[in-house]
């Protein structure tokens, strides 16, 4: 039985993965339910190119494609309004998801597959034993396991174990952007159908994303390039919302931020760098934001996450031990989320790399590694993580 802490995008994934693997998992959570934090109505991006192979891959596709909407195109402005560049999605385009409707797919995934989650179990200690380590959990019940795998999300306690056994390990760095995001409801946008418009101010680095649909209204989000962190903005007070106002690259956004109507909210982009251990080639292993965390508007941390649970559920399925297994599935890993971190930064200007190997069907071999780690070296020794 592997256990799972943390059932967030990438704790559910990873069950899902191991389960097809045929591999029995479960999952702690610290939380009283899934999903209970800020962003539920926030805009997740899924491409048809690396997002929507992955979830396919988990047996999630017609689910996805059914509770998510279209974005046939993507449309850069400048402040003027002016059309810079139209990127076309793939023809048959790419799909929008609030994070509310993809935790909601993935629970009845879980449901479906008989996947256990126990809600109000925050991990707080792991010791290592013989045969594998021993958990204790802040409500003082224990377990026993052999294999654990740390979902936990940005500030993951799981990484801090890794850390007591490996010096360097870091924590979340601030990624030097800030974002808040809304809905505006009947609110006329000079836009397309199906277009995820983004309106950027050269000057200030300021830009504003926003998808507008016929049933739900304006999604949009914010992105302010600011060296500190910044305060949660209030939805309910007017000078946070004048603030934001004043922030938007243009008056588009400013109208569109002025008539917001639900779940505005704010936070900071941490990051996390994946140059440092992914497991500790025994019995722990990480998944999702805990080992890299990339910004959020880089559409690159959902399909990372799915991607980290086939390939952590294939390596288990097709190498000999554990530890082999283990090693695989990071030296796999390792420099497409190292590439994807920095190709998701809007102040860099490389691109992702190839599409991932995500053929469920294929062993992962010594060579399949290697093959995967060449590919997705960095094009330059001199782009830094940001
Ligand atoms: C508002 C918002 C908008 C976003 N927009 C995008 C986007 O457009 N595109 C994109 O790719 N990504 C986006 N992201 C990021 C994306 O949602 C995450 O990268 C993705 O969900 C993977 O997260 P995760 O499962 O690794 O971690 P998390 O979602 O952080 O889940 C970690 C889980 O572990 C639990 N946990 C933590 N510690 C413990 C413990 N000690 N014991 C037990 N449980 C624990 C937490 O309660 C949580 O449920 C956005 C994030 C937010 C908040």
């Amino acid at each position: 039985m592997v256990t799972i802490i943390g059932s967030g995008i990438a704790g559910m994934c990873t069950a899902i993965a191991l389960h097809q693997a045929g591999i029995p998992a479960e999952i702690y959570e610290q939380r009283k339910t899934t999903g209970d934090d800020a962003g539920g109505q926030a805009h997740l991006g899924l491409s048809r190119t690396v997002a929507i192979p992955a979830l396919t891959a988990l047996g999630l596709k017609d689910e996805i494609l059914a509770g998510g909407f279209l974005v046939r195109q993507v449309e850069i402005r400048d402040h003027t309004n002016q059309v810079l560049n139209t990127f076309q999605a793939a023809p048959e385009g790419n799909v929008g998801i609030t994070r509310a409707e993809l935790y909601r797919i993935l629970h009845t995934a879980l449901e479906d597959r008989g996947i256990t989650i126990h809600y109000r179990r925050a991990l707080h200690h792991i010791t290592p034993q013989d045969t594998g380590v021993r958990l204790e959990f802040r409500d003082g019940t224990r377990i026993h396991t052999a294999l654990v795998v740390g979902a936990d999300g940005l500030r993951s306690t799981v990484r801090a174990h890794i850390s007591d056994s490996t010096p360097g390990v870091q924590g979340p760095e601030y990624g030097r952007w800030w974002y808040a995001h809304g809905i505006t409801d009947h609110i006329d946008t000079p836009t397309p159908p199906d277009t995820f418009v983004v309106i950027r101010n050269q000057n200030t680095q300021h830009a504003f994303g926003y998808l507008t649909l016929s049933n739900i209204g304006t999604r949009w989000w914010l992105r302010i390039a600011a060296p500190a962190r910044h305060t949660m903005i209030r939805p309910d007070n007017p000078a946070d919302r004048a603030e934001l106002e004043n922030l938007a690259p243009n008056d588009t956004a400013a109208t569109i931020i002025r008539n917001a109507t639900i779940d505005m909210s704010s936070y900071n982009a941490d990051c996390i760098p994946p140059d440092q251990p992914w497991t500790d080639q025994k019995h722990l292993a990480l998944v999702g934001d805990a080992i890299h965390a990339c910004i959020p508007s880089s559409s690159q941390n959902v399909p990372l996450a799915a991607e980290d649970a086939l390939t952590l559920a294939r390596a288990l399925r097709d190498c000999d031990t554990q530890t082999i297994a283990l090693d695989r599935y990071e030296r796999m890993r390792r420099n497409r989320a190292h590439r994807a971190l920095i190709a998701g930064n809007p102040a860099n200007g490389i691109d992702a790399g190839p599409e991932y190997p995500i053929d469920w069907n294929t062993p992962i071999t010594d060579h399949l590694a290697t093959t995967t780690e060449q590919q997705y070296r960095m094009p330059t020794e001199t782009a830094s993580v940001p």
